[in-house]
């Protein structure tokens, strides 16, 4: 993809041999392949909703690995793309369906199993992040990422992309909780990585390969999990600032001081869009709103509380608030956690997740605002800001050429900029195939031939979601 041009998806080369979709049915228990045109269309897109996506042969809804297997054994043999899918809430267009194509969807794979003494759960892929919270809760225990889309995607989506999400200022993200897992390769063999054991320094970390890999490496059929004890009583401070700089400030003053369990950012776009549809109360005026969470055990919850109290009214917060009552603090968190359908409402949008160093996070927010005023477009900025990792929100009207083009522009400006500035295209939602022609000016040639080479051996008929990350 040319980097001036509008994101695209790209071709997709495989050539199609006897493709036998009767041989693949077969194989699978019944019902598990789909080849209705309406049922088929519910599965060509993510949730960066690629308006070129393409149509699949069929989608195959697997129960098991031995489905999986069954699948990827016929696709090596016929040279057919297969898309790994998990609930779709993707939005890097990693999930997107290729012409021709599988989309072998993982959604009917639902088992789930606490060891509460060894604090694991070995999870199907299927599985909802929120689910699994919900299970592992029920032991006293705690599973730390939460993507802010934690009741809509699933626990195999998190781990191809190595989601983060709110608590992961503190607590690190998917990979600091994936001990093991079972992944089906390219050619149908499953191999079993890790397990539950919390050390494990034998052999090459593949474990980690795998976690991350946007379903290009290997399909994901089971997940070994690591579990925390359940999260203490969270402190909640909320304020807002009249300036961006003001609020970069606060963030840096408040993680040079302490961990927080969350620091988020909503611009003033964002604030008055959610405010539109929750009507809290939020401040309107504000140029930028800090939400931020704190839980230290016992009563040093409310002491670190009152340090960022403080840091933020040193930032010149224009008003501040804390509260100890957790359905408060819940309230003003699912605020934010609901800041992306909010802005959507404005118009459809193109998001980003381009992080920076936190040093540099000030200039990455008010290089955005200048990209977006040199483009004339509106963008939103959300944040995952203890984290350095922001959520460009560029809001675009898709029937008008002008506009889209202004808006692609500024997209790409946007993670430009970011790799000016040592940061990364991508600190949570993986490349996929929106963000994939600006990985080369972030990782370099080397790098590129390296992730090129790991992909050949691991997957030499490139069947694999073709045409993500590469
Ligand atoms: C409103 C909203 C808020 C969001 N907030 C966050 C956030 O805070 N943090 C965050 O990280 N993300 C966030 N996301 C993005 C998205 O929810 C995550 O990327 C999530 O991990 C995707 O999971 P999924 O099950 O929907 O995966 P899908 O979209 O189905 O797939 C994502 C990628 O993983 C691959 N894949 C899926 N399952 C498997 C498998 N079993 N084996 C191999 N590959 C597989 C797919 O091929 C694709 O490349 C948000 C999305 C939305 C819509």
């Amino acid at each position: 993809m040319n980097r001036q041009s509008p994101p695209s998806y790209g071709p997709v080369t495989l050539a199609l041999t006897g493709v036998d979709l009767p041989e693949l049915a077969a194989a699978l228990p019944e019902g598990a392949v789909l080849t209705d045109p309406d049922l088929l269309t519910g599965y060509r897109q993510d949730w960066a909703r690629d308006p070129d996506a393409g149509t699949p042969l069929a989608v195959v809804r697997a129960t098991s690995t031995d489905d999986v297997a069954a699948t990827l054994r016929w696709a090596h043999a016929h040279r057919v793309p297969v898309v790994p899918r998990g609930a779709g809430s993707g939005l890097s267009g990693g999930a997107t369906a290729v012409d021709g194509g599988i989309v072998l969807s993982t959604e009917r794979m639902r088992a789930i199993a606490v060891d509460p003494v060894t604090r694991t759960a070995v999870v199907q892929p299927g599985l909802l992040n929120a689910e699994v919270k919900r299970a592992v809760a029920e032991h006293g225990l705690w599973y730390p990422p939460d993507p802010s889309s934690f009741e809509m995607c699933s626990i195999g989506g998190n781990a191809a992309t190595n989601a983060g999400g709110l608590c992961c200022v503190k607590y690190g993200v998917t990979t600091d909780y994936v001990l093991g897992m079972e992944v089906v390769l390219a050619d149908g063999t499953p191999v079993r990585l890790g397990g539950p054991r919390l050390k494990d320094s034998a052999g090459l970390s593949l474990t980690k390969l795998f976690v991350g890999s946007e379903g290009t490496l290997g399909v994901i059929t089971e997940l070994t999990l690591r579990l925390l004890p359940a999260q203490p009583r969270q402190s909640t401070v909320v304020a807002g600032f009249a300036t961006l700089t003001a609020a970069t400030e606060a963030i840096l003053a408040i993680t040079g001081t302490l961990r927080p369990s969350m620091l988020e950012f909503m611009d003033t776009v964002a604030i008055n869009a959610v405010e539109d549809e929750m009507r809290m109360g939020l401040d309107r005026a504000a140029a930028a709103l800090l939400v931020a969470r704190s839980d230290a055990p016992g009563e040093f919850a409310a002491r670190e509380a009152e340090i960022m109290v403080a840091a933020c009214e040193k930032a010149g917060a224009t008003e501040v608030f804390h509260t100890e009552d957790p359905e408060e603090g819940e309230a003003f968190t699912a605020a934010r956690r609901f800041a992306i359908p909010a802005v959507e409402r404005i118009g459809p949008l193109l998001l980003e997740d381009v992080g920076v160093p936190l040093p540099r996070l000030g200039d990455l927010v008010t290089g955005i605002a200048d990209i977006a005023e040199r483009n004339d477009v509106l963008v939103s900025v959300i944040a995952h800001a203890g984290d350095g990792n922001t959520h460009p929100l560029i809001v675009h009207d898709p029937t008008d050429p002008d506009n889209t083009a202004r808006a692609h522009r500024a997209f790409g400006e946007i993670m430009d900029l970011a790799i000016a500035l040592g940061g990364t295209i991508t600190g949570e939602h993986g490349v996929g195939r929106l963000k994939k022609a600006w990985l080369p000016d972030q990782v370099g040639p080397d790098v590129m031939a390296l992730t090129r080479r790991i992909k050949a051996a691991l997957d030499p008929e490139g069947i694999l979601n073709p045409g993500a990350i590469l």
